[in-house]
């Protein structure tokens, strides 16, 4: 296992951090100005500032991507169905111009919340099977585009909202179905928030194995957790064992940059650079 005790070289921020306190060119400098090495930044963030600009800025600061945030919410009607397969291909297209390493899939759960304005429904059933046509659909573009599509389990409680692909099992389930070959385009985002409750948690990363494991993101999770969407914790404020799970996923040669993303209220009103200094710290002792 990494020692993360004596420098952050391999701490990604996560933009959704800081989102509150600067525009993504403010987050990228500050990032810079840490000593972070790299970013994900999310799809609104990049377009508030316009893409060019986001990649400039990226290069200009010499930063690499950890992500990119995030393409999916494949779940629809059939009215909105080519929408968002357009969007999807969009977002494939704004990760590779930004030199990501794969595009974070939050898959969608029912369509009237995945994709506003379809009607309403209450079928997970027919979400599950939808998600996996959708992907496969996605999957062939993304190949051709060179980048990796990194399936992210989301926690249950986000099932009807975000996404039903609610654990590794069900997630690796998708992989091995889409991809039997793993060929690499097609793995997981573990993030601990999402499955650290989960008891095959362990034996699922080591099914994911170092080629399906495409990306690791860390926060905590609170007790009581007061708010369903923004009360993640800061790494070591919560009940998350985040040193095991990060032993797991790096015994399978997870080798990459360890994504801190933290969706809070708590944490968006402090000044960014105070929130970068904190993650930094607490990668150092809680990570
Ligand atoms: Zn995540």
């Amino acid at each position: 296992m990494r020692d993360f005790s004596r420098d952050h070289r391999w701490l990604s921020i996560n933009t959704a951090t800081v989102r509150r306190q600067g525009d993504l060119v403010a987050i990228i400098e500050a990032c810079a100005r840490h000593g972070v090495r790299a970013v994900s930044p999310w799809r609104d963030q990049v377009a508030d500032v316009g893409l060019d600009r986001a990649v400039r800025a990226v290069r200009d600061a010499g930063l690499d991507l950890s992500g990119y945030c995030r393409g999916g919410m494949f779940v629809a009607d059939a009215a909105h169905r080519a929408a968002a397969r357009d969007d999807n291909r969009r977002a494939v297209d704004e990760a590779r111009a930004l030199g990501a390493p794969c595009l974070v899939l939050v898959v969608g759960g029912l369509p009237q919340f995945s994709r506003p304005g379809s009607a309403p429904s209450k079928k997970l059933a027919d979400a599950h099977r939808m998600v996996e046509e959708e992907i496969a659909y996605l999957l062939d573009y993304a190949r051709s585009a060179g980048m990796p599509l990194a399936l992210e389990p989301l926690h249950p409680m986000y099932a009807a909202d975000r996404a039903c692909v609610n654990t590794m099992r069900q997630a690796l389930d998708i992989c091995d179905r889409l991809d039997p070959q793993r060929s690499g385009a097609l793995g997981l985002a573990v993030d601990v928030y999402h499955v650290y409750w989960d008891f095959e948690l362990e034996a699922q990363i080591a099914r994911a194995g170092g080629d399906r494991l495409l990306a690791f993101h860390v926060c905590d999770w609170l007790v009581p957790t007061t708010d369903l969407l923004l009360d993640r914790g800061m790494m070591g404020d919560g009940v998350a064992d985040i040193p095991a799970i990060r032993a797991a996923v790096e015994r399978e040669g997870f080798d990459g940059y360890v994504e801190v993303e933290i969706l809070s209220n708590r944490w968006w009103s402090q000044p960014m650079d105070e929130v970068i200094a904190t993650c930094i710290a607490r990668f150092g002792t809680a990570v």
